[in-house]
């Protein structure tokens, strides 16, 4: 019999999946899960019989650290075995007050491909599992300490896998547990319409990002395939919708590639893009990635870039450079499986 995961079940879940005849145990269980706890010893409240039956039926953890590169401070990159062999990448980005973010996975690889990812490299292996996206939280913080916020910025596209996504957000979420709110939590997404639309009417009501990457037509088209069947267009209208009908506000993430779109014309499209969004947008300058054909802007561009898209006054944030060294920034996440 396969075992029952325990990490992304909630109290009531778990109380009835175990067919535990007092209701508060599920709500015990649950807290120490989330605890990140990993020996069911640890668990001082919960009675003898009941741990041996979750010895018997349970695990707390599927995923096997593989991997571990830090760089002191600023963050650490995990590689990350799942159950059946795949493997993805996590990240914990600490910024310079201090504060951690977890950037987790969504999917082991990634279909979209994006021509400036290397996750796209990889290939598209298979949706997470709600328990593998929280597991790679409970590592995270099990290394670290803390972590206040959480990015869906690791690999994959979180819209195509709503569903999971949505239930991990739910634990993560609970009061009873890490209790981590809302507005602390992004998911970021290529933009995939039909998610975009269940954002909108089922939640879960997080801080949206949308990695617009640039405003021109052509240009998406040809470096984001996703852009020929969900066109600017449809985006734009669709975002309209779910500001209309959550008042949320949304970040949009501009990558930089040297000559492709950071030019003047790029900065005109996107001003003329984004009224009447409420909109904040996000410079992502490229993070190189092995094998790819294209450049990072020079620091005067970045600059140049910035500054005039705050000139007309948008809202703007450039991100931090972190995780360089060790691969661990956006775009730079891949696993080469052997054999395949
Ligand atoms: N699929 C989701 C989330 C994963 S990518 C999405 O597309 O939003 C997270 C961010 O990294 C996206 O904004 C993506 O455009 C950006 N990105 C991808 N490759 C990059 C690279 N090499 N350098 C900088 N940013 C990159």
């Amino acid at each position: 019999m396969s075992k029952i995961h325990l990490a992304a079940l909630l109290p009531d879940e778990i109380t009835e999946k175990l067919h535990l005849l007092k209701q508060f145990r599920g709500k015990q269980i649950f807290q120490w899960v989330q605890k990140g706890i990993n020996n069911f010893e640890r668990m001082t409240n919960v009675p003898n019989p009941i741990k041996t039956l979750l010895n018997e039926q349970t695990i707390l953890s599927t995923s096997k650290v593989e991997a571990c590169y830090r760089e002191e401070g600023v963050s650490i990159k995990l590689r990350i075995r799942l159950l059946d062999g795949h493997t993805i990448e996590s990240v914990l980005l600490i910024d310079t007050q201090g504060r951690k973010t977890a950037c987790l996975s969504s999917q082991a690889g990634c279909p979209m491909k994006c021509m400036f990812c290397k996750t796209a490299d990889m290939g598209f292996k298979r949706n997470l599992e709600s328990h593998e996206i929280v597991e790679q939280f409970h590592i995270l913080s099990s290394l670290s300490g803390d972590i206040s916020h959480i990015v869906f910025m690791g690999m994959g596209e979180p819209l195509l896998n709503l569903k999971e996504v949505r239930k991990a957000i739910d634990v993560l979420h609970h009061p009873e547990g890490r209790n981590i709110g809302l507005r602390k939590i992004t998911i970021s997404t290529c933009g995939i319409i039909s998610g975009i639309e269940d954002m909108t009417c089922n939640g879960p009501a997080v801080r949206l990002a949308v990695s617009l990457v640039t405003a021109d037509d052509d240009i998406r088209k040809k470096l984001m395939p996703v852009s020929c069947t969900n066109t600017l267009k449809q985006l734009k209208q669709t975002l309209l919708a779910y500001q209309d009908r959550t008042g949320k506000w949304i970040t949009f993430e501009i990558v930089l590639l040297a000559g492709i779109t950071d030019r003047e014309e790029d900065i005109n499209k996107l001003i003329a893009f984004i009224p009447p969004l409420r909109a904040s947008v996000n410079i992502i300058p490229w993070n190189p990635a092995h094998g790819l054909p294209y450049k990072r802007p020079d620091g005067t561009r970045i600059k140049w870039f910035r500054e005039r898209l705050a000139a007309s006054g948008i809202v703007v944030t450039q991100r931090y450079q972190k995780g360089n060294s060790i691969n661990a920034a956006c775009g730079q996440l891949f696993v080469d499986e052997p054999g395949e």
